[in-house]
């Protein structure tokens, strides 16, 4: 499928590149900057083509507008992606090429970790630019962070579906035991909650099964299984119209980005009483820990605090989504084109 001309508009700049030597290829979205630099992580996946990295590097970017937005950061949305296999394809001079083009871009752009992307692979972008986040010695790995906004995240749903403050005995099921769904679950052990589990790497599931008396389903099992929480921590769009009529669960709450296949799936989750926390922002976590690299001295306390601000953006959306009867995510879009909006007024 060809990119949509509409699409591209909406963009502010979208650029692939391309450094034969080192076999780097990939794509930069630059979505909005009204708020200030675009930044977003780099994501390093075997594409099937550079079409197919443009779309998901665009629809990503776009989400970075409206999680920084609501998040309340000073930063735009962007994105980029790595054409390749990130288990056989890295290396330092793949990175370093990487850095040499964001640099070309003169801090328009400020790139971090993302799916298949290591601090390691920032710190050999680091050597070419510094616009770049998420190092050793500072913010590092995203992934605690954004786990612990998943976890207060879900403690916020919790106290507005079941009414109740205490995980204890909450059933949640956790779709994908990767660097957050791990950190989550740890979370989630500790306080009280019983868990579900699914992963394709079975190495993986048996880590958590045995560190955390997880239960452990089959990967195409865990939508359907009956919870509390449904957390979704591995792929984008497993919220879609068969599988939002298998959930036997009263929250959907996870770390994973576009969990949504297509917007009206918001609605369908309201009209089956399952209250949805949008993705954009119940996994904020990483961009403010990355974020804070921005402000000068890595302050982890103040870092933390941020974070678990997540709660209360929560608290705010799923009280108005209840008053004007409509789907939480809408009031989160809702929320970033506020402050965009303004952001645009004073500007002007
Ligand atoms: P990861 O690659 O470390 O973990 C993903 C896990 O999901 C892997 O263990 C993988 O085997 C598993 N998985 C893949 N397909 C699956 C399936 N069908 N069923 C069950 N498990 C499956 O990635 P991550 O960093 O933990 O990120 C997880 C999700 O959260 C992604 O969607 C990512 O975009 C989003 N996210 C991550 C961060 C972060 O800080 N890492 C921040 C914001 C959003």
């Amino acid at each position: 499928m060809a990119t949509r001309v509409q699409d591209r508009d909406a963009h502010e700049q979208v650029l692939s590149f391309h450094d034969p030597a080192t076999g780097l290829h990939g794509v930069v979205a630059i979505h909005d900057r009204t708020l200030g630099p675009a930044m977003g992580g780099c994501r390093m996946w075997p594409y099937a083509d550079e079409a197919a990295a443009m779309r998901d590097a665009m629809r990503l970017s776009r989400g970075m507008t409206f999680k920084n937005a609501v998040a309340g950061l000073p930063i735009g949305g962007g994105k980029a992606v790595i054409i390749g296999d990130p288990r056989t394809d890295k290396s330092e001079a793949l990175f370093r090429a990487f850095g040499r083009f964001v640099h070309t871009l003169q801090g328009r752009y400020i790139t971090a970790e993302d799916v298949g992307v290591s601090v390691q692979d920032m710190e050999w972008v680091r050597m070419e630019t510094p616009h770049v986040a998420g190092l050793r010695g500072a913010s590092g790995d995203p992934s605690p962070l954004t786990a612990r906004g998943v976890f207060v995240g879900i403690q916020s749903a919790v106290r507005h579906r079941l009414g109740t403050t205490s995980l204890r005995g909450v059933r949640v099921a956790v779709q994908g035991l990767g660097h957050v769904g791990s950190h989550l679950c740890r979370e989630l052990h500790q306080a009280g909650a019983s868990l579900i589990v699914s992963d394709i790497h079975q190495d993986a599931v048996s880590a958590i099964v045995e560190q955390y008396d997880a239960v452990a389903v089959a990967p195409d099992a865990i939508l359907g299984v009956e919870a509390d929480v449904f957390a979704p921590c591995a792929l984008g769009a497993v919220l879609n119209d068969r599988t939002i009529a298998d959930l036997r669960v009263a929250i959907v709450a996870g770390a994973a980005n576009n969990q949504l296949e297509s917007e009206r799936h918001a609605e369908a989750l309201r009209q089956r009483d399952i209250l949805y926390a949008p993705d954009y922002v119940i996994n904020a976590g990483g961009i403010i820990n990355a974020a804070s690299e921005l402000e000068g001295p890595y302050d982890r306390d103040r870092v933390l605090a941020r974070v678990e601000g997540i709660a209360g953006t929560l608290d705010h959306i799923f009280g108005r989504a209840a008053s004007e009867q409509v789907s939480p995510a809408e009031v989160a879009d809702a929320l970033a084109l506020e402050r965009l909006r303004a952001a645009r007024r004073t500007a002007a």
